[in-house]
């Protein structure tokens, strides 16, 4: 080990900055800005060098974070760029939009006393200076191989899984419904926690080294999963979540109640520069209105940091249980609240009121009660205390389901579970259908950027050894 790590005894934990709440608010630009390179290599010195290194064990990746804090205190950066790229396709997205709290740095055994390692901040820099010096390079593989993969959805699972497949040599061929590649990284989170730049820049260099992209490409519209079968070796099924959870209350279709996905998804494209009629015309556009947003989870936050930055008169946040119990990041709930989000915390919309449009959310107050059979507190409403918000336009983000795949796809044989989740082998991470995989969202339920990239990864790997026993075995049919 070198003599410059474990500072954490003298050296603070220093974040990188965060821009003040006012300028923020004025644009989508990310919030945090980057270390300079002393910070860096300052902040990953800290690190103690864990023999048994819980950061890693606790990093979905397993990515060597001792290691590259080490190369990075010694301001090896090409090194660490290479050490870190080895186990993440996306390490500065990462380093962005990970729950660090929750995963690696929530882990770090100097937490408790010294404030862990910004691990994630440092992971950004890391794989942001490569890119700044041109490190960072189309894939060349070593052969070319004959057979031929096809991936349906193009966020990071798709992504993770497509790159790795072209680096062993395959024809990759990635179809996605929407007109940009990237998935939610592109159309669901926004800009202020993950410049659109920073996604396009990994997707262009998946197309410089020989991905083919079909873009507007919807399976189920423009193709089925069996004409894809037969197209292509292997098929991968990577499609996400998407079919958002309602709200069955009266009033639930009134106008201007909207679902997450479609209000970020306007707004991202809105940030693109992209013409969109239903923002243009005041429809997904929150300038003026009071809004309000039913949820406690990311998504919720960052509708409530959406809606501040399209100029809205007021933003409240609803949320059935307190704070201590939401699923959001505490770190997403402090940047909302800095930037002038209210947050109603123990209430329970009952109604929406209005003639046409929306006018007010009836709401209650709640309590928590006893736990439910996931051990959590189950929110229960408090006789007769019920109040109205006013309300021009309300949010739903109440989490997200997956589409009817065996429908969509016209194949009632695709096993799914009662979730509507794809079903796979553990072992092989394929469904019940020869020669088609599924990853990322579409098999776990909604979840990270960080473990769909390690699903990619992982079928990738069983893809390859599915299509090389194939040949192996037509090889010695032919014999
Ligand atoms: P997706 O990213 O959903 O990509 C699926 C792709 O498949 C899409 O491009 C879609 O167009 C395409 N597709 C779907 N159906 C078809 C079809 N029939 N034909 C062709 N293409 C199709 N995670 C974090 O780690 N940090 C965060 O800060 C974070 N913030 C989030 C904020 C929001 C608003 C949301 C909704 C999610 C957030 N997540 C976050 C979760 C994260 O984005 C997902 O877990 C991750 O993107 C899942 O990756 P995926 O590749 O499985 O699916
Ligand atoms: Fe931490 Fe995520 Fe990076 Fe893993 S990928 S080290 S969990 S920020
Ligand atoms: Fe370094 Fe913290 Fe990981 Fe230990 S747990 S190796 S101190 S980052």
């Amino acid at each position: 080990m070198t003599e410059k790590m474990l500072k954490f005894v003298s050296i603070e934990q220093g974040s990188p900055e965060k821009r003040d709440a006012l300028e923020r608010k004025a644009d989508f630009d990310e919030i945090y800005q980057g270390y300079i390179v002393e910070k860096a290599e300052e902040q990953a010195s800290r690190c103690s060098q864990c023999g048994i290194p819980f950061c890693h064990i606790h990093c979905p990746l397993g990515n060597n974070i001792p290691d590259w804090l080490n190369l990075t205190a010694d301001g090896r950066m090409e090194d660490a760029y290479e050490l870190a790229a080895s186990t993440n396709n996306m390490p500065e997205i990462c380093g962005r939009i990970c729950p660090q709290d929750r995963l690696c740095e929530g882990n770090c055994v100097i937490e408790k006393d010294f404030n862990s390692v910004t691990i994630g901040s440092v992971e950004k820099y890391i794989a942001d200076t490569a890119w700044e010096n041109g490190w960072i390079k189309p894939i060349t593989p070593q052969t070319e191989r004959s057979e031929t993969v096809g991936i349906i959805g193009a966020g990071p699972a798709g992504l993770a899984a497509a790159e790795e497949l072209r680096k062993v040599g395959f024809e990759v061929h990635i179809y996605d419904r929407y007109d940009r590649a990237g998935g939610l990284l592109t159309y669901g989170i926004p800009g202020f926690k993950l410049e659109k730049d920073v996604v396009e820049r990994r997707t262009n260099r998946l197309a410089d080294s020989g991905i083919i992209y079909h873009l507007n490409f919807e399976v189920g519209r423009d193709a089925t999963l069996e004409e894809l079968k037969t197209k292509h070796d292997a098929v991968l099924i990577a499609t996400g979540v998407y079919k958002s959870r309602a709200l069955k209350v009266p009033g639930a279709e009134l106008n201007n109640i909207h679902r997450a996905i479609d209000y970020l998804t306007i707004s991202n494209k809105k940030s693109f520069g992209d013409a969109v009629p239903s923002f243009d015309d005041g429809t997904l556009n929150a300038a003026g209105k009071n809004v309000v947003v039913i949820g406690g989870g990311d998504t919720a936050m960052d509708c409530v940091r959406t809606a501040v930055r399209q100029g809205a008169k007021s933003v409240k946040c609803l949320y059935r249980r307190d704070k201590e119990n939401m699923p959001g990041s505490a770190r997403e709930v402090q940047n909302a609240e800095e930037e002038g989000v209210e947050f109603i915390w123990l209430s329970g919309p009952d109604a929406f009121v209005g003639k046409k449009d929306v006018k007010k959310v009836h709401a209650y107050q709640m309590r928590l009660g006893s736990p439910d059979q996931t051990g959590r507190q189950a929110p229960e409403p408090v006789p007769e205390s019920g109040y109205d918000i006013p309300c021009d336009m309300a949010i739903l983000a109440l989490g997200f389901d997956p589409e009817d795949l065996p429908t969509l796809f016209d194949t009632p044989q695709l096993n799914v579970s009662r979730w509507g989740t794809v079903k796979v082998k553990h072992d092989t991470m394929m469904t019940n259908m020869d020669g088609v995989f599924a990853a990322g969202d579409i098999v776990r339920g909604a979840s990270l950027v960080v473990w769909a990239i390690r699903d990619g990864r992982d079928v990738a790997a069983c893809i390859e050894q599915y299509i090389d026993t194939n040949t192996a075995a037509n090889a010695a049919a032919a014999e």
